[in-house]
């Protein structure tokens, strides 16, 4: 496995495996790499001759009171991890943006609710680092998390409305033994709190079993925030899985998706409502 840290490297390391016809990979990642990110990996070892990980914390996508100089980095750790999943080469720039970058890109209605109210300038960020990464990387196919299910949307909608030409492949959210889906900012929790945060899940689970007899979407909902243990309830919400939309009647093709702060630790969950057949 090469480490490199040069996007000019990438670029001509990309150049050469593409004229060998080689299908290029990439998971874009701001390392603290857990189970979630490998199993991304593992997800398009599969489906690539050449697997590229990124691993960058884009400072496009924090505002600026969030946790940008204190998100957990440990290369030497993530590294194993990547190898452990197969991974052929790891991205690491100390920067992606150069001197005189100024191009922003901004998906429309699919990226102003929710992450896109509570974080402004949050998937401008997101959107922005992928369409670099991609073209750095120029990828056939990219995976990303169902984890974060606005993300997944934001990048689809970016990638056809651009034609960037590269598949995008949502993987299923990994949880922990206790339910809590994987999330880098994890670490944050004291143990008293890991134990509240098991209450987004709780309360995604209390909604799915509401949901096999109630279709009403704030019936459901009701029942989510009655079971939520958090400090601040960001949204609780039953949106269009596509659009993000909220929905008032519960179908194929709805979800609910929640982001709430348990002590100074923001967390995000979702799950399909009612339970795919
Ligand atoms: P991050 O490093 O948090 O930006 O995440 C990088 C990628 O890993 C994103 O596509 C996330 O959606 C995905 N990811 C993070 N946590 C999980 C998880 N628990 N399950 C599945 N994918 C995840």
């Amino acid at each position: 496995m090469e480490i490199l840290s040069d996007a000019s490297a990438l670029v001509s390391q990309v150049e050469r495996l593409r004229r060998e016809g080689r299908r290029i990979g990439l998971v874009p990642t701001m390392g603290a790499l857990h189970r979630g990110h490998t199993s991304l990996m593992r997800r398009l070892r599969a489906d690539c001759d050449v697997l590229i990980v990124s691993i960058y914390v884009n400072p496009l996508q924090f505002l600026p009171s969030e946790d940008l100089a204190r998100y957990p980095r440990d290369l030497a750790r993530d590294a194993e991890l990547c190898l452990g999943a197969g991974t052929d080469l790891v991205f690491t720039p100390t920067t992606l943006y150069p001197q005189g970058f100024d191009t922003h890109v901004s998906v429309g209605a699919v990226s102003r609710r929710w992450e896109g109210a509570a974080r402004p300038g949050h998937f401008d960020g997101v959107a922005t680092v992928c369409a670099r990464l991609f073209g750095l990387a120029r990828p056939h196919v990219a995976a990303f998390g169902e984890k974060d299910w606005q993300q997944l949307a934001v990048v689809r909608r970016m990638v056809e409305d651009l034609a960037i030409g590269v598949e995008i492949v949502g993987c299923p959210l990994v949880r922990d033994d206790d339910g809590v889906a994987l999330s880098s900012r994890n670490a944050y929790l004291t143990p008293p709190e890991r134990i509240r945060a098991r209450s987004l899940v709780g309360a995604l689970q209390a909604m799915r079993a509401a949901a096999s007899t109630e279709s009403d979407a704030a019936r459901v909902r009701a029942v989510g925030v009655d079971a939520l243990d958090v400090d601040a309830l960001d949204y609780l919400a039953v949106v269009d899985e596509r659009s993000l939309e909220p929905v008032s009647r519960i179908g194929s093709g709805t979800r609910a998706i929640v982001a709430a702060r348990v002590g100074a630790t923001r967390l995000i969950d979702n799950l399909a409502l009612p339970e795919p057949t």
